[in-house]
């Protein structure tokens, strides 16, 4: 993760302003978060002390409906990267056309270096703190680096006792037993897979596609099973410590069971390789699901697959973007085909709201329906305005938001005038 996030994500935003022609009014909208709040966080230390830390919660953009992201816990994150990734889920909500807007909050602290109670008030404390600027109809939090299941469970917990009401629905990613959703858990994996056979199918490969993923943790171990049921060969896998190739086809269980029992990949049956040989395998898709960053200019001039779905978010850097484009390599970008996660947070957060429970397969089902549409969606812009995917993904997400933006600043009322 990089200081400029921000200024990255502005670049891409004005790069779709002007494709799309859009006035300056709505760029100057687009470019400032609608709420930033930094926040002292204290909490109790297992030797009885109080120690207190910053944190961030920002909401990008409401337009299209409450702002939605995760919770970071993190020693190194500054408020311009907060800023940056409240600004990306604005776009991933919009492609995906939830009725959501974007967010992200920020907690600077290394986790590792907490205990389970100290975790605890921690959480509770930076939930108290931020009270305020969430809730269901306002800003849902939800997972991200070092947070999980336990830790949204302590956020609805808190805010149901600051508002006195039970409201499940301030954020997602909870347990099943305080009100999360079925199919959570695999969501990311299962929204990749339907990128990755839409993309098989536009470019005729096999349904024997061999297929190449780095990281195989949450995302990436899920959905090598998922595509290996579906007949596809996944003919090598990654995690820290290395790669593992067979070019018949891997075992999936066995490749997890040999994780589960070494700690890595690589104690499986095959040919072990290291992590650039892995990206320049001999395969027909490509999924990065561990690191951002982890395509440069010179694994893009190595890489052999047709298709690569970005499961991880901003796994190819921008000039590995380019050479790739340039080498008519098809990428589906981030915002697209990492978006399952948020889509089933989305189904959480509905489910909670109306004080429903899905089945496994009803969440399966509009999964897989809301990535077909936002596929087909995406694919027509790219071909009517002939842009890549990646540029059309913008195209596309800041269109919805700029519509809605329009569409709900009617006040004849200006700034300008406020201000005179
Ligand atoms: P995870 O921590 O469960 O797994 C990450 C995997 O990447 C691990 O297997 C790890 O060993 C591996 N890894 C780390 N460094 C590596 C390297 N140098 N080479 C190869 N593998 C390496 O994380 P996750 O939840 O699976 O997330 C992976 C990516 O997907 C991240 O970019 C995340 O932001 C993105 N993502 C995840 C979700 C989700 O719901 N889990 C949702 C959206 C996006």
């Amino acid at each position: 993760m990089t200081i400029d996030l921000h200024e990255l994500a502005l670049h891409a935003i004005d790069a779709a302003a002007d494709e799309l022609g859009l006035p300056d009014r709505i760029r100057a909208v687009l470019h400032q978060p609608e709420r930033s709040l930094a926040v002292q966080v204290p909490y109790r230390t297992d030797d009885g002390a109080t120690r207190i830390v910053p944190g961030f919660r920002v909401a990008h953009s409401t337009a299209r409906g409450p702002a939605k992201g995760g919770t970071r816990f993190h020693p190194d994150v500054t408020a311009a990267e907060v800023d940056g990734l409240a600004t990306l889920m604005s776009v991933k909500t919009a492609v995906v056309d939830l009725p959501l807007g974007g967010g992200k909050g920020v907690v600077t602290v290394d986790p590792k270096q907490l205990s389970e109670p100290e975790l605890e008030s921690l959480t509770r404390s930076y939930t108290r703190a931020i009270a305020d600027s969430i809730g269901p109809s306002v800003d849902v939090p939800a997972p991200d680096v070092n947070t999980g299941q336990r830790h949204m469970d302590w956020m609805a917990d808190e805010y149901s006792r600051v508002t006195g009401r039970h409201q499940p629905g301030v954020v997602t990613g909870k347990s099943l037993a305080a009100g999360g959703s079925l199919g959570r858990d695999t969501a990311t994996a299962a929204g990749c897979r339907t990128v990755v056979h839409a993309g098989a199918r536009r470019l005729g490969l096999d349904p024997d596609a061999r297929v190449v993923i780095q990281g195989f943790g949450n995302a990436g171990a899920h959905l090598a099973r998922l595509l290996t049921g579906d007949g596809m060969r996944v003919v090598g896998v990654s995690d820290s410590r290395g790669g593992v190739h067979d070019p018949a086809g891997l075992d999936i269980d066995a490749v997890a069971a040999a994780k589960a029992d070494h700690a890595s990949v690589i104690a499986a049956d095959g040919e072990v390789v290291d992590s650039d040989e892995l990206l320049a395998l001999d395969c027909d898709v490509l999924v990065p699901a561990a690191l951002e960053g982890a395509i440069d200019t010179a694994q893009a001039e190595r890489v052999r697959a047709r298709l690569i779905a970005e499961a991880a978010n901003g796994p190819v850097t921008s000039e590995a973007d380019r050479i790739l484009v340039e080498r008519g390599v098809t990428v589906v970008p981030d915002v697209l085909a990492s978006a399952g996660g948020v889509i089933v947070s989305c189904f959480e957060w509905q489910q909670n709201q109306h004080q429903e429970r899905w089945s496994a397969q009803h969440v399966a089902e509009r999964l897989e329906d809301r990535m077909c549409r936002a596929l087909d969606d995406l694919w027509a812009v790219a071909s009517s305005r002939e842009l890549d995917l990646r540029t059309a993904a913008m195209v596309l997400g800041v269109g919805r938001i700029a519509a809605a933006i329009e569409q709900r600043h009617t006040d004849p009322v200006t700034p300008a005038e406020l201000a005179s």
